[in-house]
Formats: C-alpha cells, sequence, structure tokens
C-alpha cells in the first residue's frame, strides 16, 4: 500500500474521516485549506527550476506566476475561498511572503542541487509514503534541504521535532543519496525567520511508531471517530453519527 505525506497527517487527525475520503470516497476531501501554500510552493518550485537552469528569475516574474495560479481557472491547487474580500485579502498575504522570499534571494541567490524531488519512502511489509523536497542546495553548512512553511501556527520546537514531512524527507535523502543530510532549514515565510532543525535517531524511530501505527489500523480496520474542533468542517459529519 502507498499512502503520501498527507494522507499520514489526516488519517492521524480522523481515522474515521481518512476512510470516508480516502478509502471510502463516500464524500469529498474535507480542507480549510485556501490555497496560498500550493499556489506559492508552485511559484517557488518555477523559481527554482530556472535558477537551476542558471537564470534567476525576478519578483515581477514570480508575481505573475503567482497571479495566474491565483486567478486562473485550472482548479488544481484548492482554492477554497469565501467571497472576493476575502481572496484579495489572501493574495495580498501571498505577495507578501513572496516579496520575504525574494529579499532573501536577491543579492543570494541559493546554488540549487535539486529541486521539487519526488520520493517514495518504503516502510517493512510494502507500505510505501511518497512525497517530494522542495529544493537541495549546497551552502556552507553543508548540502541543505530547504522547506517553505505559510501558516500562521507558532511552529515551535514541539512542532519542529514532530514534523513528519521533514522526518520523511530526511529519510528519502538518506535512501536516495547514501548518506545523512547534513542540514534542514525551515523557512517561515509570514515573518522572514529561518530555522534549523536536525533530524536524529529517536526521530526516525518516532515515525517509525506512527507509520506502524497507521499501517496496523488501516490493515485492521480500526478506522475511529477522533472528535477535535475541526468536526465542525467536516464533511463526513452525518455517516459519523450513525458509526457504530
Ligand atoms: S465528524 Fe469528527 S470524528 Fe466524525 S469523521 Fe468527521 S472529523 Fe472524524
Amino acid at each position: 500500500m502507498e499512502i503520501t505525506v498527507g494522507d499520514l497527517y489526516d488519517f492521524k487527525s480522523c481515522p474515521l474521516r481518512w476512510k470516508y475520503t480516502h478509502l471510502d470516497k463516500v464524500v469529498k476531501k474535507i480542507t480549510t485549506n485556501d490555497g496560498i501554500r500550493e499556489s506559492l510552493q508552485s511559484v517557488l518550485n518555477f523559481y527554482y527550476f530556472h535558477l537551476q537552469q542558471g537564470e534567476q528569475l525576478t519578483l515581477a516574474d514570480l508575481k505573475e506566476k503567482f497571479s495566474s495560479i491565483w486567478h486562473g481557472h485550472l482548479d488544481i491547487y484548492d482554492i477554497y475561498l469565501g467571497n472576493r474580500n476575502d481572496k484579495r485579502r489572501k493574495e495580498l498575504e501571498a505577495i507578501g511572503m513572496l516579496n520575504t522570499f525574494y529579499r532573501q534571494q536577491k543579492y543570494a541567490p541559493d546554488h540549487v542541487l535539486a529541486s521539487n524531488l519526488d520520493f517514495r519512502v518504503p516502510f517493512p511489509n510494502d507500505f510505501y509514503i511518497r512525497g517530494n523536497i522542495p529544493v537541495l542546495r549546497d551552502t556552507p553548512r553543508g548540502v541543505e534541504l530547504a522547506v517553505f512553511k505559510t501558516g500562521k501556527h507558532k511552529y515551535d520546537e514541539f512542532w519542529q521535532q514532530t514534523d513528519m514531512g521533514l522526518t520523511l524527507m530526511s529519510m528519502a535523502y538518506q535512501s536516495m543519496y547514501k548518506q545523512e543530510i547534513d542540514s534542514i532549514a525551515v523557512h517561515l515565510l509570514r515573518d522572514g525567520s529561518t530555522i534549523y532543525v536536525d533530524r536524529k535517531r529517536k526521530d526516525y524511530q518516532r515515525l517509525m511508531k506512527t507509520v506502524n501505527m497507521v499501517r496496523e489500523s488501516i490493515d485492521k480496520g480500526w478506522f475511529y471517530p477522533r472528535e477535535t474542533f475541526a468536526c465542525d468542517k467536516c464533511p463526513a459529519k452525518k455517516l459519523c453519527m450513525e458509526w457504530r
């Protein structure tokens, strides 16, 4: 079986909802997502793709790319917004983050080794997790994995250490290049700060435990409801009430 990093988070947040949305597909995926993360990541991928070819795009290029996604009709970025004012407000937030990103890159662009790198990490019993490494770059700290966060929640030490996405990226790097990543940088685009984190044996063990638990729950059909404030927006609420 194969799942994505997103599935892993979805399962942990509510196994029953994951069953209805991913396995049974009887309700649409829940999302409170506004599309900012995906749209900005796509613009950054565009930037790094060109940078790797030796061309540094301008801020205007990035804004234009963002605008084509934000106002486009492709409907592939899960942009869910209430009304036009909301959409404009979010757009300004995103442009602010693009400005922050560009300020950091303008005079010292990254030395890109790879970008937008898909991975598939194998676990015991034919279980795989798919994901993506945004950027690998050459730095004075060695080969560095860089990720960009656009969310509002505080990325404190707890979230840094329990970030399963980072642990999986680090494992994927090890399995692809047969060595440990030298450095991991997390850029918080809302305030322009950068946090350096590492991954140690205990972090991999922690992830293994979670993955084993999720795999076993799926194998044994343990899809229990996990009531939280997220139930308010859950599309499976009705089915959940009938769950026995
Ligand atoms: S209503 Fe809450 S507990 Fe029930 S499936 Fe949805 S998220 Fe899970």
